[in-house]
């Protein structure tokens, strides 16, 4: 059985979501939301906040 992998997918280094993001300008991240989150928390390097959790979010849900 080949795959013809049209849809590549990824994990979202960020929250961890996985999906086909196929045009996805945020590859690997889920959405702008969380590659600008991993971006600052690189820029900042204090991302180990007490009781933060990182919620998933759905692929292609817009915003
Ligand atoms: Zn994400």
């Amino acid at each position: 059985m080949v795959e013809k992998v049209k849809i590549l997918k990824v994990r979202c280094p960020r929250c961890g979501t996985r999906g086909g993001w196929e045009g996805n300008p945020n590859r690997p991240f889920c959405s702008e939301k969380c590659r600008l989150i991993d971006l600052g928390r690189w820029a900042e390097e204090d991302y180990r906040i007490p009781g933060e959790r990182v919620e998933p979010e759905e692929p292609g849900s817009g915003e």
